[in-house]
Order: structure tokens, then sequence, then C-alpha cells
């Protein structure tokens, strides 16, 4: 595997995404050319019968047909493995696509030679060898150990070709020779540096895809920090700015609950129990709440206090919050005082929320609620509506409180 690694630069995976890719990116025009070709032998076909007015009757008709029929039956073999290759899809399936793409090409360009070859008996051509190699060389696949042998062995055939076909003493092979190892090696270059090309612009794609992933993941990662908790991994109050201009921008007309919640007496419990323990207790808590149901979200609104907004909500506040007040005092965990349980307060309103005023008030009303429920002894749950008389009370004694420090000050 290590061996195979350092001779293609390839793992094996990569090397079957590069079969897929290579393949992809070649199918359209292999198989436009593919098709090219086949016209144009049907093309040639008819002109050699049209010629001889149909009666094939020289020697030279009869072989280029022949080689017209040859290469016809190349195309209609490539295009009969083509289809069906694609039917029975395996898992090697791109390899052996570009295998086909690869024998293809070296058809042609065997053709073509000979084509090449034979066209010398009447005039000194090269056209049929040098488009097809340049042709062929630019278009298909080609792997190094496909494209050196072929193209030396072409260019031997052809040297040897031209000295049979050459009259004798009349042939001045020096011109052609030129020519075809030229082409040859300007055909082999391209194939070569093709081949190189695409394997090092599939690794810069492959390098590119996992930068792409990872910058995607750190910025996923990035906007989940910006919107949640680190400590409990609740909605945070960034979220909630969010969350509620988002509301305010849909225009849509909505009444919404909101209970707000604190823990009672944590400050003793860190006293007691240390601020590591303090943060698995908030932990404990959040979770607790977050599994209670769903349909309403919570967000850490600081501290050890949450919110808990419902939008338009279906059910009497008063259940919901003593439902958030009794999963947190079920959770028994020991309290400063280990006497009792760790608990919960909650302040709930409810109202219309269709701008940031009235979400301001419904979040003022909540947390007076939240206040006469901590000023009435703690662990339990207070509707807004039902603190008028506690309000009345803790204004008569503001009331009373400032007026003796009048007095005192007089
Ligand atoms: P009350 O019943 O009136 O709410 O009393 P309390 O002690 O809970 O309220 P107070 O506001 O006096 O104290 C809140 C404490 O919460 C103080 C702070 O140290 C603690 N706290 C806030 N955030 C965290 C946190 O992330 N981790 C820990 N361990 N403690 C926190
Ligand atoms: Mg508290
Ligand atoms: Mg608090």
């Amino acid at each position: 595997m290590r061996a195979k690694e350092k001779r293609t630069g390839m793992t094996e995976e990569q090397e079957k995404l590069f079969h897929a890719h290579t393949k992809k990116k070649l199918e359209k025009y292999f198989w436009a050319a593919v098709i090219f070709v086949l016209l144009f032998q049907v093309y040639n076909i008819l002109y050699a019968l049209y010629y001889t007015d149909f009666r094939l009757d020289t020697q030279a008709s009869r072989v280029y047909m022949c080689l017209y029929i040859a290469i016809s039956a190349a195309c209609i073999a490539a295009i009969g493995f083509g289809c069906m290759l694609s039917v029975g899809k395996k898992v090697s399936y791109n390899k052996m696509c570009l295998n086909l793409y690869t024998a293809f090409g070296c058809v042609l360009i065997l053709w073509s030679v000979c084509m090449t070859i034979y066209d010398q008996r009447v005039s000194d051509n090269l056209s049929i060898y040098m488009t097809s190699a340049i042709y062929v060389a630019g278009l298909i696949y080609m792997k190094p150990q496909a494209s050196v042998p072929l193209f030396i062995f072409c260019q031997a055939f052809l040297l040897k070709g031209f000295s049979w076909t050459a009259q004798q003493g009349m042939a001045d092979n020096y011109g052609k020779t030129v020519n075809t190892i030229g082409i040859t090696l300007v055909a082999m270059f391209i194939s070569l540096y093709r081949y190189s090309n695409m394997r090092q612009e599939f690794l810069y794609y492959l390098d590119m895809e996992l930068k792409n992933k990872e910058i995607l993941a750190q910025s996923e990662k990035l906007s989940y920090m910006a919107r949640h908790d680190a400590l409990t991994g609740l909605w945070n109050r960034n979220y909630l700015m969010e969350w509620t201009e988002q509301l305010f921008r849909s225009n849509k007309k909505q009444r919404a609950a909101a209970f707000m919640i604190d823990i009672d007496f944590f400050k003793q419990y860190n006293d007691v129990y240390g601020h590591t323990a303090g943060d698995e207790c908030l932990q404990k808590v959040a979770l607790a709440m977050k599994n209670l149901r769903g349909g309403g979200i919570l967000f850490r609104f600081g501290g050890e206090e949450f919110l808990y907004m419902f939008l338009d909500p279906k059910e009497e506040g008063g259940l919901f919050a003593e439902e958030l007040r009794r999963c947190v005092e079920g959770l028994r965990l020991k309290a400063a005082n280990p006497k009792s349980y760790v608990t919960v307060s909650v302040g709930f309103a409810e109202g219309s929320m269709d701008t940031e005023e009235e979400y301001r008030t419904l979040l003022r009303k909540a947390d007076e609620a939240l206040y006469c429920a901590k000023s009435s002894g703690r662990n339990r749950s207070i509707g807004y509506e039902r603190t008028g008389f506690l309000r009345e009370k803790a204004r008569m004694e503001r009331n009373r409180e400032s007026a003796a420090d009048i007095e005192k000050e007089k």
C-alpha cells in the first residue's frame, strides 16, 4: 500500500476518487468524439461506394473500405462496452470507463498509422496520423505506461512502413521522418503533460475541498459558540437578541409567555460546594428544564437565571411554571443547606410581543413576578397577574423605608 502510494503519488482512496472525477470530466467529450469518428466513417464508406459505382473494383478502394469498416467497428464496440458498463455500475466502473477511453484512443492511433502508411502509396500524406495523434493525446486520459509504448511502437511502424510503400530508389523519407518524429514527440508530451496535470489538479482540488470543509466546520463552530452558552449548551443572550429581532421583523401578530427562572440561594451553594460543583449544578438544572417538553425555547439569561419563552402559548402558564419548578426540585440535588434540595423560583407573564417595547414589558413583568416569588419564600412559581397584592405590599414597604430615611435626615 505504502509502495503504491509512493509510486502514484495518491492513496488508494484518492486514486478511486480521481477515477470518478476524471471519468466525469472526460465523459461528454469522449462520447462526442466517438460519434464524430463513426459518422465520418459512414461518410467515407458511402463516398468510396459512390466513387467506384458500388463496385469497389480497385485494390485501394477495398483496402480503404476495410480500414473504414475497422474503425467503425471499433466505434460501435466502444459504444456497446460503454453502455454495458453504465448498466452494471460496479465499484470499479469509473476505472473501467477510463480504460475503455484509453483502449479506444490506442485503436484510433494505430488505425491512423495504418491509414497513413497506406496513403503513401498514392501521395505523401501524413495528415491522418498527425491529426489523430494530437487529437487523441489532447482528448483521452492516457497513463505514461500506455502512451509511451504506443507512440514508440507507432513511430517504429511508420518508419518501417514508409520504406515498404516507397517506390524503389525514389523515396526521400527524410522529411516524413522528421515530421512524424516531431509530431509523435509533441503528442507524447501532450498526453504525459495532460495526465500528470490532471493528477496534480485533482490533488489540489482534494486539498481545497479539505480546506473548505475545515473552514465550514470552523464557521459552524463559531456560529454555534456565538449563539450558545458554553457551560450549559443552552441558547445565550446573543441568540435571544437575534431571535427577538427576527420576530419583530416578521411583523406577525403573536402572543408570548415568558418564564423567568432563578436558582435559589445559589451563592451559598457555591460558597459551600465550590464553583466547580456550582457549574455542574447549573448544567444539571439546565438539562432538566431543556428536556422538559418541546414547543418553547430556553435561554441562559445570565448567571443562574434562565428564560423560557413560548410563542402562542396553548396551555395555562401556571401549569408550565409549576412543571419547571418541580423538575428542578425532582433532581434532588443537595442544596447549601444539606437538609433541602436545590430549587428554583419562577416568575411568568403573558402578553402580546409584536414590538421591542412589548417584549421589554413582558420581561419586566416576568422579572417582577420572579421577585415576588423570591420575596414570598422561594421555590415557588407566580404569574404576574397574581402579584398585585405582593407588589402593593413591596411598594408600601419601599415608601415606608424612604419616609423613615427622610425623617432620619431631618
Ligand atoms: P436568590 O435565591 O435570591 O437568587 O439568591 P442567590 O444566591 O441565588 O442569588 P445571587 O444573585 O446573590 O447569587 C447568584 C450567584 O450565582 C452568584 C454567582 O457566583 C453565581 N453564579 C453565576 N454564574 C455562575 C456560574 O456560571 N457558575 C457558578 N458556579 N456560579 C455562578
Ligand atoms: Mg439565585
Ligand atoms: Mg439571580
